[in-house]
């Protein structure tokens, strides 16, 4: 009998099978239709970051980059591991005030330490020899330009967060993969069709090829199809989806410095289109991308230093949808993007009248309501989930597959493994207590 069949080898279903392997568990069978990684695991920023504005992701993130940082010095760095930070930034005085108050409770919450910076004299280190923890945040524009030149004249401060930067996921996932592999497990390219249960219990799983696999444990890895195959076990997983694309741009002015960090635009803003395109916008019935767009405009350099890409993403609409696929993205975005930036580095408003090459790709977020993870037990005894990744999948994995696998294994969870598990809400408090912020870029 095999011990643990996980649907899904997206991050959430490899990382759970390989954490699986490291707590002893070895017969078990990932099962899914497509490539390892290629839903959704391989469109991502590839970015992460400890800076959460709520104790629960800030936990769980710091277990998440201590780990990949041991998984980085176990592989020998095979899946690049940076520190280059998020840098978000603002022209508003009231929004740097809320910047400042965000870092407050992110620093309660155990994000470690905020480092002030005004005029002069500051003791800012862009390039320390170790990691630093925290973040830096200055209150000062000329002041932040000193280090950031490339960063618009309008910007009143900003906060640059050091436990952040970005990584190949596909390469940290293809490395768990392995060594799970190598452990025992086993890729089986099917479809799961069915889950069985015997007297409340987990006893099967059957595949699209026609196989049955007597199991008495089931992994929810299924990423933007987490509810649909929850409910085969009984369980409507309380999660939706929405689109978020990306735009690689061609930076073949190398604008956008290779060292830069992912930088954040936190300001709503007007994008300045002519005259004649606002007439045309309107006529195409595009007035959404006329007026005040959303904040979270953001970007940042791809490759080493000689690369010329920019990864760039601004989601100006995030209603729910049902996942389906070829994705409908946005034929605007790239240049909706490109303007957005402008906003925060001026420089890139020579490609303006003259977009560079752009390739468009990108997923869902399948996501909860209070935008947190759901990984522990869920239905059937023997029926486990990990998902509900959001736009943190890539950062949380290491943590979420820990947590699930702990689950399954019956080991011993750490206290905060609660703010993680489904039965969060059924306590019908559970949702007053949880702030207005999601931390969502
Ligand atoms: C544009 C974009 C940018 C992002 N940027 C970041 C970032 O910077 N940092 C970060 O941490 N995260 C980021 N994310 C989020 C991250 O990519 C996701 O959270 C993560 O990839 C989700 O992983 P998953 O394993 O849950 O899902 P997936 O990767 O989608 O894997 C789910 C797998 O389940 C399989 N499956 C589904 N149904 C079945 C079935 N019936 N039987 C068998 N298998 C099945 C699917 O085929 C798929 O392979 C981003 C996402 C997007 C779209």
């Amino acid at each position: 009998m095999t011990q643990v069949v996980v649907c899904g080898a997206g991050i959430a279903g490899i990382s759970t099978a390989f954490h699986l392997t490291r707590m002893g568990v070895t017969d078990i069978v990932i099962a899914d239709p497509l490539p390892p990684l290629t839903l959704t695991s391989d469109k991502s920023t590839e970015c992460y970051r400890n800076w959460w504005p709520n104790e629960p992701m800030v936990r769980l993130m710091n277990r998440s980059v201590e780990l990949l940082d041991r998984y980085a010095i176990e592989s020998n760095d095979i899946f690049d591991l940076n520190r280059r930070g998020y840098l978000y930034l603002t022209s508003d005085t009231a929004a740097l005030d809320q910047i400042a108050a965000t870092a407050a409770a992110a620093t309660t919450a155990g994000a470690g330490e905020l480092r002030v910076h005004g005029t002069g004299h500051s003791k800012y280190r862009p390039e320390p020899d170790h990691p630093i923890d925290g973040a830096d945040l200055f209150i000062d524009g000329d002041e932040l330009r000193t280090h950031f030149p490339f960063v618009t004249e309008a910007a009143v401060g900003g906060l640059h967060a050091r436990v952040a930067g970005w990584l190949s996921a596909q390469q940290l996932g293809a490395w768990m993969l392995d060594q799970a592999v190598e452990a025992g497990a086993a890729l089986v390219r099917s479809r799961v069709e069915s889950v069985s249960t015997k007297l409340g219990q987990i006893d099967g799983v059957s595949l699209e090829d026609g196989t049955h696999i007597a199991t008495p444990t089931f992994v929810n890895a299924a990423g933007p199809m987490l509810r649909e195959i929850g409910l085969m076990t009984g369980v409507d997983l309380p999660v939706f989806s929405e689109i978020h694309a990306k735009v690689n741009l061609r930076d073949h002015a190398h604008v956008v410095p290779g060292h830069a960090p992912m930088m954040i635009w936190s300001d709503q803003q007007e994008i300045d289109w002519s005259e004649d395109a606002i007439a045309y916008l309107r006529d195409e019935g595009r007035s959404d991308l006329i007026g005040l767009m959303p904040s979270g405009c953001h970007a940042r350099p791809e490759g080493g230093s000689d690369s010329p890409w920019v990864l760039g993403l601004w989601e100006y609409h995030t209603e729910p949808v049902e996942p389906t696929w070829p994705i409908p993205f946005d034929v605007l975005y790239p240049e909706v993007v490109l303007r957005g930036l402008t906003t925060m580095i001026p420089a890139l408003s020579g490609y303006r009248d003259r977009i560079p090459e752009t390739i468009v790709d990108g997923g869902y977020y399948t996501k909860t309501i209070e935008n947190r993870p759901l990984a522990g037990p869920a239905g059937p005894r023997g029926s486990f989930v990990c998902g509900a990744l959001s736009g943190f999948g890539i950062m949380a994995a290491c943590a979420v597959g820990e947590l699930t696998a702990m689950a399954a294994t019956g080991g011993e969870l750490p206290k905060w493994a609660r703010w993680f598990d489904v039965s969060r809400y059924n306590n019908p408090g559970y949702l007053d207590t949880v702030s207005g912020d999601t931390g969502q870029i």
